[in-house]
């Protein structure tokens, strides 16, 4: 079903954690913390200051820029709604302030990266209803087309027909799909994916999906139903979005389990996301271990901090210069073939 009206988000469908998507950490998220180097929460540093500081960042590393891999970009209705939903502190964000650092016009989104030096990145899209994938199909693609930078992104919901949009997408270039296992309240092993799942995991092309329990568990979140889907499709090219969050761990065994897993550091080691949900220093040996499989991501624009606190958040993990070239830059240019 291809009717745009119906694909905006309902902000007062609270049965919907989606309904706040497009940031993916939503509740009980404490304030950022202005002594902590985060404290620009809107605007304070100018948007020519801020390119220069993140430039400066990849510069040190010697890198020619960044890829990011989970960045949101959405028909703008979509996402006006998202950011209303944020501005009424609903309940999903428990109530706290979540004051959105990039609400600019899509066009200034764009070039921002673009300031920031993002050589390539992503519009994380996804239904949380039937009938709405085929609609973000759509968009994303001429959004991509029209979009310098932009990697051809797809979602894909549990509904019949699946297979077929998807091969679509593929067969029209789509570099990269996103799920949503708790905005979209289904099972990641539903039997109405497992064409498709096969299908993307023949064709090579990666998935990012956000199946954590964090902020808020859902239904299916967690490393059970993902495990089931590997255990069927063990090529699968899975980026477990946010690091897997709260369950690091467990998603980190199954990146040791399967050779095409990875995993997206999304407001992973922000002051943000520690005072909810740390990650445990324990965990250090492998993350390092698995360098070669941890990709850069931001969450960008719907980030209540300025996008260089994610690469300071990687950066005082002290895993070296060579383990931020490969999650920065490197270990993207291989997946995707720049
Ligand atoms: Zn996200």
């Amino acid at each position: 079903m291809n009717d745009h009206r119906a694909a905006p988000v309902d902000p007062a469908d609270s049965s919907r954690p989606a309904a706040v998507h497009g940031s993916c950490c939503t509740a009980g998220m404490p304030e950022p913390d202005a002594a902590s180097g985060s404290s620009r929460a809107t605007g304070a540093a100018s948007p020519g200051e801020e390119g220069e500081e993140v430039r400066r960042f990849w510069q040190r590393l010697g890198l020619p820029g960044l890829v990011d891999v989970h960045t949101h970009f959405m028909p703008e209705r979509v996402l006006r709604k998202v950011w209303d939903y944020f501005d009424a502190q609903g309940p999903l964000t428990a109530g706290l302030e979540w004051p959105i650092a990039y609400r600019q016009e899509e066009a200034e989104r764009v070039a921002l990266l673009g300031e920031f030096g993002v050589r390539a990145f992503t519009a994380m899209l996804y239904p949380h209803k039937p009938g709405m994938a085929r609609w973000l199909n759509g968009w994303a693609a001429d959004f991509a087309r029209r979009t310098p930078g932009c990697l051809h992104t797809a979602t894909l919901y549990p509904e019949p027909g699946v297979e077929t949009y998807v091969r679509e997408a593929v067969e029209a270039g789509a570099r990269v799909f996103k799920a949503h296992v708790q905005v979209g309240a289904y099972d990641p092993a539903d039997e109405l994916l497992q064409q498709a799942w096969g299908l993307l995991a023949e064709a090579g092309v990666p998935v990012v999906i956000h199946c954590g329990s964090g902020p808020a568990p859902g239904k299916h979140t967690g490393p059970g139903p993902i495990a089931r889907v590997l255990a069927r499709h063990p090529r699968l090219r899975l980026i477990v979005a946010h690091l897997g969050m709260p369950e690091y761990e467990e998603f980190l065994g199954l990146a040791e389990r399967y050779g095409e897993v990875r995993l997206d550091t999304t407001m992973a080691f922000t002051d943000f996301t520690e005072k909810l949900m740390p990650f445990p220093p324990r965990a250090l040996p492998r993350l390092a271990e698995l360098g070669d499989r941890i990709l850069l991501g931001s969450d960008f624009p719907n980030i209540p901090y300025p996008y260089v606190h994610q690469l300071a958040a990687l950066e005082r993990l002290d895993l070296g210069p060579e383990w931020l070239r490969s999650v920065c830059h490197d270990n993207a240019t291989r997946l995707f073939g720049l």
